[in-house]
């Protein structure tokens, strides 16, 4: 049986801090449905402290940030860029239409067809998040959807150089300068000045996932993917300075980021917890990584892998960082998951910022019935068949008359008897 050497928050107060994320949100998109624009730019000032009649920027607002940068950070966001649109075009190219014959004359098959608007949002509130942007915006592109909006909030009161330069090159067709519920409402909703999208993509805090939850059905989302999680699985082959720094680097995310350590060594989980304390001492962002640990923050040993395997399950982590003596045997074993990083040398920042996998990934447990964004997303998998003869015709028809009886569907009966007296010459007895 594991153990716990620390434990994480009560559920009673995280269930009452997301009921007030919930209800929030609620007031705030029928606000904004009612009112549009008015209410999109007063919450823009109450939040952002962002206030302009228009929140489209223009080409040349978007060539002021990119003459911000440097030729350095621009190679580098092309080098992100270039790995994540290569990944997605592998993955696009695996998903192929079909169409099959599966008896003789019936024709069956299936496109995907990609959504025609998708609203990618890149959050900023923290830190500018520019990765998000080449995650959805690119990723979208690669499934061909015709019009990318994105948005992506102020950044210090004025739009973020990098994350702007990383929407323009991504290929984003429409750039926004909003955060937050507003921006997920407008785009979601639509407003006199931004036309609604068919569908709302990537991460963001505790409000942006909130919102994206609660407008699902009259949009589609990607999924759910709100503030970061997540689990290292590590044992004696590694030392506590990799694990906390693992744990660390993901918690600075926000003080509502889950941090969890699950190990077979004790010593290991006694070493990272020391690592943890020394490091909160110099970390730059210990003020909102140490409240995270401090929350939620968790040290599990187990007494063997196949109970770290049921116990990782369970956690169902947005990622999962594996150091040990074979990672493979998590890859071959573990179910639910957002992402897998296996062995020491690569860790969640390479996938967060440049590997080129997906960094919007499942968090609260999604990872049960989901994985992360990725091209299959965008596109509409539809069928359709054909039926080719006669005698297949009146062969299927026959069938689906006495099933339509069976259910008392007598219209739905009388679309297959039509078929089969037309195709088969014969009478179908009520
Ligand atoms: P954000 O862009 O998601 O949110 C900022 C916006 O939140 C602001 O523009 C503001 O409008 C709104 N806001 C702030 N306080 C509010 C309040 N009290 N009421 C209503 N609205 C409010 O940026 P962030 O806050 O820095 O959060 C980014 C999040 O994205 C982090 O939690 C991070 O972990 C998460 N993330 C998740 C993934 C994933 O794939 N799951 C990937 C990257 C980032």
């Amino acid at each position: 049986m594991a153990t716990w050497l620390k434990r994480g928050a009560e559920s009673e107060a995280v269930k009452s801090a997301d009921k007030q994320v919930r209800e929030t949100v609620e007031g705030i998109l029928a606000d904004i449905e009612t009112r549009g624009d008015a209410a999109v730019r007063e919450l823009s000032v109450k939040f952002d402290k962002w206030d302009r009649p228009d929140y489209r920027l223009s080409d040349s607002e978007i060539r002021d940030c990119m003459a911000q940068l440097t030729d350095r950070d621009l190679q580098d966001i092309e080098f992100a860029q270039t790995q994540v649109r290569n990944f997605a075009q592998h993955q696009r190219d695996a998903l192929k239409d079909i169409e099959v014959e599966t008896l003789p004359g019936v024709v069956l098959g299936h496109k995907n067809i990609p959504v025609n608007a998708a609203g990618c949002y890149v959050p900023g509130g923290k830190y500018p998040l520019l990765a998000s942007a080449h995650m959805s915006v690119i990723t979208a592109k690669v499934a061909g959807v015709p019009r990318v909006v994105t948005c992506a909030p102020p950044f210090h009161g004025k739009p973020a150089p990098a994350i702007v330069a990383a929407q323009h090159m991504a290929g984003a067709d429409e750039i926004y300068c909003l955060g937050g519920i507003q921006a997920i409402g407008a785009m979601a909703l639509g407003t006199q000045s931004m036309q609604a999208v068919d569908m709302l993509i990537g991460p963001g805090n505790a409000f942006v996932a909130e919102a994206k939850r609660q407008l699902y059905g009259r949009v589609g989302i990607d999924l759910f993917a709100g503030p970061t999680e997540t689990l290292v699985i590590a044992d004696e082959t590694v030392d506590g300075e990799m694990c906390a720094t693992d744990l660390l680097g993901q918690a600075e995310h926000g003080p509502d980021s889950p941090a969890v350590l699950l190990t077979t060594s004790e010593k290991l989980a006694r070493d990272t917890m020391a690592e943890i304390e020394r490091l909160l001492q110099i970390l730059p962002t210990a003020a909102v990584a140490s409240k995270a640990w401090a929350q939620y923050g968790e040290v599990i040993v187990a007494e063997s892998e196949e109970e770290m395997v049921a116990i990782a399950d369970q956690i169902a982590s947005e990622h999962v960082q594996v150091m040990t003596r074979d990672p493979d045997y998590f890859l071959k074993n573990m179910t639910n998951y957002g992402a897998l990083f296996l062995g020491p040398r690569t860790n969640v920042a390479f996938g967060d910022k440049v590997i080129g996998t997906n960094h919007t990934l499942p968090t609260k447990k999604a990872a049960r019935y989901t994985g992360g964004l990725w091209v299959g997303k965008f596109l509409k998998t539809c069928t359709y068949q054909k039926v080719l003869t006669d005698e297949a015709s009146a062969m299927i028809g026959e069938y689906c008359s006495r099933l339509c009886a069976l259910e008392g569907f007598v219209g739905h009966g009388e679309q297959a008897n039509l078929r089969v007296r037309r195709y088969g010459g014969k009478n179908i007895p009520y």
